[in-house]
């Protein structure tokens, strides 16, 4: 028996999933859309362009994609080309797959400065997004501030570490390729307000960055020795990791390679100074007491031609849907009868790209339940 009619709105990681898990338990034709002519939202425009290894996660979706039951259909933007009321009455099952694609925005003053990015626009640009091809980010300078201590700001600063020739495998487009060699960058500042054992950024990836050949890592700050506070087995097992590799990196001899990334923790933006362009950025000193994020008065000043803020996500309005707290109001993946979320639009910008593997299976067994005669196996 034929399944209910499934759109799928995004096609990301999300989408994709959501799309496998439904394609397996019903008999359905599933559409899936995108704003953009090209399929893989994140895979293309988000992962960093030398991380290849992880971007042939598009392969497994090129097969989904092949499934019978499975159409793409691009360049159709929701609540511009149609709405997803109208979506909801063509289909009986509408699945939002959209993730949070804006930059959250640094509340400060002279964040609207030319020089300054988030880094979705950054990204995006790295990574040859239609989006921000033509951002033209200032890269002709020797500083370079990136705030945040997560994945993504890890990407940037090594992104703009690396030699050409480390970025052979890679796929950046030549004319961001062209930039970033061409640039006098010298110090990388990564900066984050709270300290190491807080970073959220994982291991491996924090690794790579003591192995860049003309980039050295430089620690500006006193790592513990123990680990107080309560945690997880996993999150203790990440932060003893991510402190032994910074210390590690302390202890790298001070050599010749003409870019230092630094590495500078306990430190709240509060502004970026510049007349017409960004000229630097002054931070606050912070303290933790317990959890609480305390300022110290102490005020230090970068100067620099370019910040680049990773400091988070949130999503695009669109009409229809009810977003709070960066997230569609929803719940445990059901936001109505036959529509529902997943990815980062159900739960926030965060986990890798195999977390969205759940949420596809979460909202395929909603949507079973409510089919129930018309699954595969019903
Ligand atoms: P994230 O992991 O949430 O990190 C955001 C960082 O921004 C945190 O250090 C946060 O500090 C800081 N921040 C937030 N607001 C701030 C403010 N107002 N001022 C100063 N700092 C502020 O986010 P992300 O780096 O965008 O990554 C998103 C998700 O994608 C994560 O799950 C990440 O692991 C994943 N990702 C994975 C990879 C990979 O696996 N290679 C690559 C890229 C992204 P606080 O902690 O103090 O809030």
């Amino acid at each position: 028996m034929k399944g209910p009619s499934v759109v799928i709105i995004g096609s990301g990681p999300s989408g994709f999933y959501a799309a496998e898990s439904i394609s397996k338990k019903l008999n359905s034709d599933i559409d899936i859309l995108d704003r953009l002519p090209t399929p893989f939202g994140l895979i293309r425009g988000g992962v960093a362009p030398d991380h290849q290894t992880t971007k042939k996660i598009s392969v497994a979706y090129t097969k989904i994609a092949k499934k019978e039951q499975i159409n793409f259909f691009g360049n159709i933007e929701i609540g511009k080309d149609i709405s997803i009321e109208e979506l909801r009455e063509i289909y009986d099952v509408v699945v939002i797959a959209i993730g949070s694609e804006i930059d959250k925005k640094l509340e400060i003053n002279g964040s609207n400065l030319k020089g300054v990015h988030g880094s979705a626009e950054f990204v995006g640009w790295y990574n040859g997004h239609p989006d921000y091809v033509n951002l033209e980010p200032n890269l002709n300078t020797e500083n370079v501030v990136v705030i945040g201590n997560g994945n993504v700001a890890i990407d940037i600063v090594r992104v703009l570490s690396k030699t050409s020739e480390e970025m052979l495998d890679s796929d950046i487009p030549e004319y961001a390729l062209n930039s970033i060699n061409k640039s006098p960058i010298k110090n990388l500042y990564m900066v984050g307000r709270r300290g190491p054992v807080e970073a959220k950024f994982t291991n491996v990836e924090l690794r790579e960055m003591g192995n860049l050949k003309n980039c050295l890592p430089i620690v500006n700050t006193n790592l513990p020795n123990k680990l107080d506070g309560n945690y997880s087995d996993r999150d203790q097992r990440i932060i003893e990791k991510n402190l032994e590799t910074l210390k590690n990196f302390s202890s790298i001899e001070k050599n010749d390679k003409e870019k230092r990334i630094n590495f500078n923790f306990f430190q709240k933006p509060i502004e970026i100074i510049g007349n017409d362009k960004v000229e630097s950025i002054k931070f606050e000193k912070t303290k933790l007491e317990g959890n609480e994020l305390k300022s110290t008065g102490e005020i230090a000043e970068i100067n620099c031609g370019l910040v680049i803020t990773a400091i988070g996500y949130k999503p695009k309005e669109i009409p229809g849907l009810k977003i709070s707290d960066g997230v569609v109001t929803n719940k445990n993946g059901e936001i109505d009868t036959g529509f529902y979320a997943v990815g980062w639009i159900r739960r926030g910008p965060t986990g890798v790209i195999g977390t969205n593997k759940a949420d596809g299976e979460l909202v395929a067994d909603l949507i079973s339940k409510k089919f129930k005669t018309q699954t595969k196996d019903g």
